[in-house]
């Protein structure tokens, strides 16, 4: 037999990995787990087994959390929490350090033992979830050492709930318990039922390294003892896994003041440009959506091929796939393990099952007799509408079409309810470059896909979820201003009976883009001084007037383009031409309010306009440094469009607090003016109309915030809510807004002190902004 003969009939002989440590290190818990909270493990309960998908062999069986033992959890945590938020950054710093060290060194049994309990191969949980799972402990370590310096007036937001989903179960849990852990806040977390194990050898680890009893909790169970979480004494919740759940945990924490962040489902499009090097495209697709058998959140799932190389790249593609060896996940030369359990598995088949539409092509690849697996497959010509487009199967089954023009694959690739990720494959940078800040999605890969790293954020956008995961931006989740914040009671506008001081009638109207617009009802009201004079009528607008002014807002998509030099000078010139008629809007914001604070307001206000003037070209996005063979951009977007309803007790101050810091981020606004003294914010609109504000960019409603808020929070084409209103509207809006998972900041029937360094600042312009994560090749 010649060389070359033997070169291309040479097969892989099995390579499997020992299990032997990890089934000894079951066998010590045969007579089962309990959970582990307050520094130690409660005796076994009653539960349910966690079983190898691979072979079905029960690997051991878990205790269902009861209501008394999350109670039991999250008063270990609060018990603690105090005490290790005092401990400081540097003595956390050590705690995240020995942890980071101790799974560095019980690498391969943390290893072994995740893809026996989820089924994913040892190449990758061997060579991506745990390191990647211990970089996330080393790079936190680091943020609880910096925290003082880099963080001030900042402090942990209390205690955690924090709920995981099976696809990476100790690399969710790294995401999560590290940097809560580094801010000082303590845990109690939930692992998925399926996929426990590496959590309670976590816990195991954490009581080897000393750590604080109370500080990381950890319960086992269903979704049930997710919900109990939910609603338990938490002061914030981190949720991972599916949509339909993220969006019943936003209803279910809506008005409890509780912090939320959501990382959910996507179908992120894996773009091929006819100028890509394909076969590093189709390479890339292999990690895209054969990695972890697909069941990633953030997997390449939904391709878009040029039509000029697309038979060639599907040619390309299925000869790949044929290559894919799919069986024992502990076999090192292995690329896709075991589906995480029959019913994910069944979950899959029916989905692709059901689908009518294009080519379906499945892998040559042999599946083991046993076990549960699914071969590699790929729908090709599918429709942009149709259902495998559209919908997460979380499987091994890439979908796709082609499109012509880079015009057409950004509207294809846009057309999702979903934001999580992109990849973007051509060979030329101006293409590749041009296209990033074009999709919708919280992390673009030029050339690459699924490169993840604790320095650069995570996280989606739309009904991908709210809130970033890793970076700087990953510590706002778990941190919040220091301070005991009052209460705010409810503001009540004057009444009275006397008709203007000097007889004439002062109506005005709502502002929409950009003109002066009767309210939809026709209905207006009075709004008096303290002493019971008219000082003027308001409108009051419903929800036609904002249909009409997000529509309007929509309208004006040039000023996300427009440069931030240009959007820092219209708000000079706001500020400019509100200073010059300082006084008639001092005289009339102490008639309406009946204070004498008129002249001081004014002039925070035009000194705020100044202050976001010159935020408006300086708040950069930044680069990080990755340990791979690039870097990742935290570039920062518009939010989009954000509804405001503005504080009522500054009138004027409060609505441009809010409305400066969102324009000169690029996003257009529609400000509901303080409800009480509405006057401030139709004088503000012959501010606007001098300016040079483009059309639609700010739009100003009166009428009754409670009135108001329902029809914001639930409208589709608002990106974001904020509430500054002395209703308490936090359910409200919180509720609505659970529809199309739009980001809400809300007082919580809290006081903000509009004069004073609360009223402005990085919170506004962190709640303006959105990182988007780019990964760019770059250097050797
Ligand atoms: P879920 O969203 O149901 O589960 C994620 C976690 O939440 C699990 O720990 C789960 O517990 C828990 N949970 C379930 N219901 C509730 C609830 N009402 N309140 C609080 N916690 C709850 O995802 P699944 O694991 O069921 O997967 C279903 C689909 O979700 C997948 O097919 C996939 O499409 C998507 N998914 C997306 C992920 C992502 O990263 N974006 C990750 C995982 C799944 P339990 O362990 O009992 O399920």
């Amino acid at each position: 037999m010649t060389v070359k003969e033997i070169f291309e009939t040479m097969d892989y002989g099995p390579a499997p990995e020992s299990a032997a440590e990890a089934l000894a290190w079951l066998a010590e818990h045969s007579d089962g787990f309990g959970h582990f909270i307050d520094g130690s493990f409660t005796k076994p309960g009653a539960g349910f087994d966690s079983r190898n998908p691979a072979n079905g062999e029960v690997l051991a069986t878990l205790t269902q959390a009861t209501p008394a033992d999350v109670d039991s959890a999250v008063a270990a945590a609060r018990a603690a929490q105090g005490k290790w938020s005092k401990l400081g950054g540097p003595g956390r710093a050590r705690h995240l350090y020995a942890l980071a060290r101790l799974l560095q060194k019980h690498a391969r049994l943390f290893a072994v033992l995740e893809t026996l309990d989820n089924g994913k191969p040892i190449r990758e949980s061997r060579d991506i979830d745990v390191p990647l799972a211990q970089r996330h402990f080393y790079y936190h370590a680091g943020m609880a050492q910096l925290m003082e310096k880099t963080q001030p007036g900042r402090e942990a937001m209390g205690v955690c709930g924090q709920i995981i989903p099976w696809n990476f179960p100790l690399l969710m849990l790294s995401w999560k318990i590290a940097p809560a852990l580094a801010m000082g806040n303590t845990v109690v977390l939930k692992p998925a039922e399926y996929t426990s194990l590496t959590a309670l050898l976590f816990a195991d680890i954490c009581r080897q390294a000393g750590l604080p009893k109370g500080v990381v909790n950890i319960v086992t169970g269903d979704g049930d003892v997710g919900r109990m979480i939910v609603d338990a004494d938490v002061d914030k919740i981190a949720f991972t896994g599916s949509t339909e759940v993220g969006r019943a945990i936003r209803e279910a924490t809506a008005g409890s003041g509780k912090s939320l962040t959501l990382e959910l489902g996507g179908k992120s499009p894996y773009i091929v440009f006819e100028d890509a090097d394909l076969d590093s495209a189709v390479e890339g697709l292999v990690d895209a959506i054969w990695f972890n058998g697909g069941q990633v959140c953030c997997a390449g799932s939904r391709l878009l091929v040029q039509e000029g190389v697309s038979e060639d790249f599907y040619r390309r593609l299925r000869r790949r796939m044929d290559g894919l060896r799919v069986g024992d996940p502990l076999d090192k030369c292995i690329d896709i393990g075991a589906i995480v359990d029959p019913v994910q598995r069944d979950s899959i088949a029916r989905m692709v099952d059901s689908n009518t539409e294009g080519e379906t092509y499945r892998a040559a690849a042999t599946l083991p007799a046993s076990g549960c697996y699914y071969p590699p497959t790929l729908i090709t010509g599918l429709s942009p509408a149709s259902t495998l487009m559209q919908d997460e199967i979380f499987g091994p089954v890439l979908v796709g079409t082609t499109f012509r023009t880079p015009s057409e694959a950004v509207e294809l690739a846009n057309n999702t309810r979903y934001g999580l990720a992109a990849s973007v494959w051509s060979e030329n940078i101006n293409v590749a470059l041009d296209m990033a800040p074009k999709l919708v999605a919280g992390v673009v890969w030029v050339n690459g896909t699924n490169m993840l790293d604790a320095a650069a954020g995570f996280g989606g956008m739309r009904e991908s979820g709210f809130g970033r995961e890793g970076g700087w931006e990953g510590l706002t989740a778990y941190t919040r201003p220091t301070g005991k914040p009052k209460p705010l009671s409810k503001i009540e506008a004057f009444t009275g009976d006397k008709g203007p001081e000097d007889g004439i009638d002062r109506t005005a109207k709502l502002y929409i883009g950009g003109k002066q617009a009767r309210p939809d009802g026709g209905y207006s009201r009075g709004v008096y001084s303290k002493s019971g004079t008219l000082l003027g009528q308001v409108p009051i607008a419903n929800r036609k007037d904002i249909r009409n002014a997000v529509e309007a807002a929509h309208g004006a998509k040039g000023w996300p383009a427009a440069t931030a030099h240009l959007r820092a000078q219209v708000l000079y010139y706001l500020g400019e031409n509100l200073s010059a008629r300082a006084e008639e809007f001092a005289k009339r914001l102490d008639q309406m309010t009946g204070n004498r604070t008129g002249v001081k307001e004014v002039e925070a206000a035009v000194d705020r306009l100044f202050t976001y003037a010159a935020w408006a070209d300086k708040l950069d996005g930044d680069v990080r440094a990755v340990p791979l063979r690039g870097v990742a951009l935290a570039m920062r977007e518009p939010v989009g469009v954000i509804g405001v309803l503005c504080p009522d007790e500054a009138p004027l101050l409060g609505l441009v607090s809010v409305m400066a810091p969102a324009i000169a981020m690029g996003n257009r606004v529609v400000l509901a003016a303080s409800e009480p003294f509405p006057l401030a914010a139709t004088d503000f609109y012959q501010v606007l109309e001098t300016s040079d504000v483009p059309a639609g960019v700010v739009n100003i409603l009166t009428g009754n915030h409670a009135e108001l808020a329902p029809t914001l929070a639930a409208h589709a084409d608002v990106n974001a809510v904020w509430s500054f209103s002395s209703t308490d509207l936090a359910a409200t809006i919180e509720r609505g807004a659970a529809g199309n998972l739009k980001r809400t900041w809300v007082n919580n029937g809290q006081s903000r002190d509009w004069m004073g360094e609360e009223g402005e600042g990085q919170t506004f312009l962190d709640a303006a902004t959105e990182i988007k994560t780019v990964w760019v090749p770059y250097g050797a």
